[in-house]
């Protein structure tokens, strides 16, 4: 049996490829996007966490932990978690009588996971969608994505991935043969911001789009528009102009608005939200703004 570390299931998703879907996120990931929207998927270890808004501050988790891992911090009483002692045997959230405390992610088998998924093929059928893979980067387990992805497959169901490709060739051989769509999230033109800001050389990302190209995957190029980092003129031409000299098939193009409501997420964690406080998401006007500046470098197909 395979397992792998997934953290979320997410059914009837409507923008993770063709229509009702149901997005299966797998823990970890290469990039350091400073803006993810998934913060929790980036590690690929189980963490345990705690939620204040949650916590009636009763006590009872610091009392039952026998490895003297929680501890209460005055004035308010937080509870605070020594990650060097804890092993996530779950103790305190067995106990916890206001569901405050919760792991990130947990372990399950491909059988398994496919199985719940194929639940809903009743929709995927009448909607003309499937699953999609996602993350974090769920091509950092590709035993693990390829069994679930030839499971479902083998059982009619539509596959898609969702990746940065910032993988070894062998994770993207590894699930090839199993995928409808690939959703290849795209951030930068330019390999100096690439590599400060998302940690990571543009030049193997890029191999690796234009090898699924020449095995004549099904390809969709998605570009979130992050404030202050990916949507610039700039950013979006250099993308462009790159998208355009694709060959032998130009992918098309998403464009995803940016989507403010991670923040709450990052508050969760106790980590800061890098983008200034009033971003909000752009306007339609904008978004076709953008769209243009991808055509006018050659982009035939652009969807917002
Ligand atoms: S999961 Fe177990 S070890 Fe970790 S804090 Fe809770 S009771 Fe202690
Ligand atoms: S057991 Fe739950 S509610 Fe009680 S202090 Fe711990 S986290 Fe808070």
């Amino acid at each position: 049996m395979i397992f792998g570390t997934i953290f979320d299931v997410k059914r009837f998703a409507l923008h993770d490829g063709d229509g009702l879907r149901t997005t299966l996120f797998l823990k970890g990931c290469p990039l350091h996007c400073p803006w993810c929207q998934n913060p929790e998927g980036i590690s690929p270890k189980i963490h345990l966490c705690w939620t204040p808004s949650r916590c009636i501050h009763c006590g009872i988790c610091v009392s039952v932990c026998p490895l003297g891992a929680l501890s209460r911090k005055e004035p308010q009483l937080d509870i605070r978690i020594d990650f060097r002692k804890c092993d996530n045997n779950g103790l305190c959230v067995e106990e916890c009588p206001s569901a405050a405390l919760s792991f990130d992610g947990r372990r399950v088998s491909a059988e398994e996971i496919a199985g719940e998924i194929l639940r809903d093929r009743d929709f995927f059928d009448v909607s003309e969608g499937g699953v999609t893979l996602s993350g974090g980067e769920p091509l950092m387990q590709p035993s693990f994505a390829a069994e679930v992805l030839r499971i479902c497959r083998e059982n009619g169901v539509h596959t898609a991935v969702e990746t940065t490709v910032s993988v070894p060739r062998s994770a993207i051989d590894a699930v090839i043969d199993y995928v409808d769509l690939f959703l290849v999230d795209h951030k930068f033109a330019d390999p100096e911001s690439h590599k400060n800001i998302l940690g990571a050389d543009r030049k193997p990302i890029r191999r690796n789009l234009e090898y699924l190209l020449s095995r004549d995957a099904r390809v969709r190029i998605r570009i979130a528009l992050i404030p202050e980092y990916t949507a610039t003129e700039d950013n979006l031409r250099g993308l462009g102009d790159y998208i355009r000299s694709l060959e032998p098939v130009q992918p098309s193009v998403e464009l995803l608005n940016f989507n403010p409501m991670a923040e709450n997420k990052y508050r969760l964690f106790g980590q800061s939200w890098p983008i200034s406080r009033d971003a909000g998401r752009f306007s339609p006007e904008e978004i076709d703004y953008f769209a243009d500046v991808l055509r006018k470098t050659g982009v035939e197909r652009v969807a917002t």
